[in-house]
C-alpha cells in the first residue's frame, strides 16, 4: 500500500483501540510506542467499568459519555473477542460501595440520594444485607451502596485482545519509537521520531496518555496533569474469594478471574515520579484491610504504580487540536471504562470528518485561546 497511514502517536488502550477502529473501516493504520505497548497507565489500572460508582454531582455530560460508554461495552467486547480470539473478561457482578464507619456512610448516602434522583439502578444495604450478598466483607459494616451496573474487565487482556485485532486488520505496530514533534498540515501532517526519521501521515493521532503535553509542533501545549496511582496485586487463595468489586473511602479491591485481586489505588500529584513507596502501600493496605479482612494472609504477586492522563478541568481531550493533528487523551480515571466511546467516536471524526455531538463537549477548542504556544 502506497498511500500515507493514519499515524498515531501511544499505543496505550486509547491508541490501540482507535488503531483498531481505523484499520477494520480499512484505513492503513501505523501506531509508535516508544516502550513496549499497553505498558503505562492501561498495564496498572484496574479495569473497572465504574460510571455509577464514581457519580460526580458536576460533571452531567462526561458522566452521559461515560453512561454510553459503558452501554456499548458488552458488543464491544464480543466484537474484539471474535477478531482477536483473546477473552476480555467483561464481567458484570456489580460493585459495593462499602461504609465502614458513619462518616463514610453518610457520604455514600448522599451520593446514593442523587444517583436514585438520576434514576439509577442502585440500592442501598444494611451492613448485615451487604455481608449476605459478600461474605468476605468485614463483619461490622454502617451500610454499603450496591451498583449493579458497574461491570470489569481485564485491562491486561483487553491491551492483548487489542494488540492482536489491530494487527489482524493490517495494522503496524513499532515498538521502541519515541515521536518528539508533530507538523501540523491540513493535507501532509508529519510525525518526527527521536531517531530523526520523518513520517508523513493521512492524520496524526496523539494518544500519548499523561505525555501528550511532550510532544513538540502542535502549536499549544495540552494541559496535561499525570496523577500518579499505586497499586497491590495479591494472590486469591481458596477458601479466600471475594466476587464483587468493593470500594471504600481509602481503596478499593477488585477481583479478576485469574485469581489476581488488586487493590488500589493512591492518588498522587507527583509529576511524571512513578515510585512506589512504603507510605502508598501502607494506606492501601489499610483501607483494604477495614472493608476485607481476610486479605491479611494473601500472598502479594505485584506492586505498581502509573501515571493517570489527567487534564486541567479533568475532562478528555478529543478532536482536531491542529490541521491534520488529532488529539485522544486525557481520559484519567476512566481510560479503560471510555475505550469504546472514544475509539468509535473519534475514528468517525477521521473516518468522515463529521463531529458527532458526543465528542463536542471534549473538544481541544477548550484550551486553544487559553494557552501557553510551544
Ligand atoms: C492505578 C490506576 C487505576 C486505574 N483504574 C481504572 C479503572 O478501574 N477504570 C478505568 O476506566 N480507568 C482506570 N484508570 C485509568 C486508565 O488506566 C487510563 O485512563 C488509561 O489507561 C489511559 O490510556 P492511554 O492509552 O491514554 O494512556 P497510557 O496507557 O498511559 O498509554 C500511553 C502510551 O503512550 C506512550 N507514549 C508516550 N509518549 C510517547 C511518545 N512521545 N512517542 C511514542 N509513544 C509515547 C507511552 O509509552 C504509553 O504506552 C486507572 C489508572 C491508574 C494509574
Amino acid at each position: 500500500m502506497n498511500t500515507r497511514p493514519v499515524c498515531i502517536v501511544g499505543g496505550g488502550v486509547i491508541g490501540l483501540a482507535l488503531g483498531w477502529e481505523l484499520a477494520r473501516a480499512g484505513k492503513r493504520v501505523l501506531l509508535l510506542e516508544r516502550d513496549r505497548v499497553g505498558r503505562a497507565a492501561s498495564w496498572v489500572s484496574a479495569g473497572m467499568l465504574a460510571p455509577d460508582a464514581e457519580i460526580q454531582f458536576e460533571e452531567p455530560e462526561l458522566y452521559q459519555f461515560s453512561k454510553e460508554s459503558l452501554r456499548r461495552w458488552p458488543d464491544y467486547a464480543q466484537a474484539l473477542e471474535a477478531a482477536s480470539g483473546v477473552s476480555v473478561d467483561l464481567r458484570t457482578e456489580g460493585a459495593l460501595m462499602v461504609a465502614p464507619d458513619r462518616d463514610s456512610a453518610e457520604a455514600y448516602r448522599r451520593i446514593y440520594r442523587f444517583a436514585k434522583e438520576q434514576g439509577l439502578n442502585v440500592e442501598w444495604l444494611t451492613g448485615d444485607e451487604a455481608l449476605e450478598l459478600e461474605p468476605f466483607l468485614a463483619p461490622r459494616l454502617a451500610g454499603a451502596m450496591h451498583a449493579p451496573e458497574t461491570y470489569q474487565v481485564d485491562n491486561r487482556r483487553l491491551i492483548e485482545a487489542l494488540r492482536v485485532a489491530l494487527e489482524k486488520a493490517g495494522g503496524e505496530i513499532r515498538e521502541q519509537v519515541a515521536v518528539v514533534a508533530v507538523e501540523p498540515d491540513e493535507v501532509r501532517p508529519a510525525v518526527r521520531t527521536a531517531e530523526g526519521e520523518r513520517i508523513e501521515a493521512e492524520t496524526v493521532v496523539i494518544a500519548a496518555g499523561a505525555w501528550s503535553g511532550q510532544i513538540e509542533g502542535l502549536g499549544w501545549k495540552p494541559p496535561m496533569r499525570p496523577i500518579k496511582g499505586q497499586v497491590i496485586l495479591l494472590t486469591m487463595e481458596p477458601p479466600f474469594g471475594l466476587r464483587y468489586v468493593v470500594r471504600g473511602p481509602d481503596a478499593y479491591l477488585v477481583p479478576k478471574s485469574d485469581g489476581r485481586l488488586i487493590v488500589g489505588a493512591t492518588m498522587e500529584e507527583m509529576g511524571f515520579d512513578t515510585r512506589v513507596t512504603a507510605g502508598g502501600l501502607y494506606k492501601l493496605l489499610e483501607g483494604a484491610w477495614e472493608l476485607v479482612p481476610g486479605i491479611y494472609d494473601l500472598p502479594v504477586q505485584e506492586i505498581g504504580a502509573g501515571l493517570r492522563p489527567g487534564t486541567r478541568d479533568n475532562r478528555p481531550i478529543l478532536g482536531y487540536g491542529a490541521p491534520g493533528i488529532v488529539l485522544a487523551t486525557g481520559h484519567y480515571r476512566h481510560g479503560i471504562l471510555l475505550t469504546p466511546i472514544t475509539a468509535q467516536e473519534v475514528a468517525r471524526l477521521i473516518l468522515t470528518g463529521e463531529t458527532s455531538p458526543w465528542l463536542a463537549p471534549f473538544s481541544p477548542e477548550r484550551f486553544l485561546t487559553a494557552s501557553t504556544p510551544s
